[in-house]
């Protein structure tokens, strides 16, 4: 076995030693470097629950911290939850971090969608109010 290998056999280019994490999702190894890293924030309590807790409160002003879970996903699970979007082939030699993922509102007013059938269109804007 005397065949000269490309890189000795080595998988590693140029990046030295990685320290390798587990993905987030999948539990796979992924090298620290290449695998896409973001944080969840998130509420420690739900939103009603902050409220309570903003009102009952002796200080003003008082915010609750927000916990920001660090995520480490491995490529096939950033591009399968669309953390990440897939390059075109013809710039996939670019080598640039790609763009952050918009995500879409679901919840965001959209203008101009026709109205479901079977149901009024409402003039007031909002549910009426109870007395
Ligand atoms: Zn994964």
């Amino acid at each position: 076995m005397t065949f000269k290998r490309r890189n000795g056999g080595r998988n590693k280019h140029g990046r030295g030693h990685v320290k390798f994490i587990r993905c987030s999702n999948c539990g796979k190894c992924c090298p620290k470097d290449k695998a896409i890293k973001r944080f969840l924030v998130r509420n420690i309590v739900e939103q009603a629950a902050v409220r309570d807790v903003q009102e009952a409160c002796v200080y003003d002003n008082y915010t609750l911290p927000k916990l920001y879970a660090k995520m480490q996903y491995c490529v096939s699970c950033a591009i399968h939850s669309h953390v990440v979007r897939v390059r075109s082939r013809t710039n996939r030699r670019n080598r640039q971090p790609p763009p952050r993922y918009i995500r879409r509102r679901d919840d965001l007013p959209k203008p101009g969608q026709p109205g479901q059938p079977g149901q009024a269109p409402r003039v007031g804007g909002g549910p009426p109010a109870r007395a």
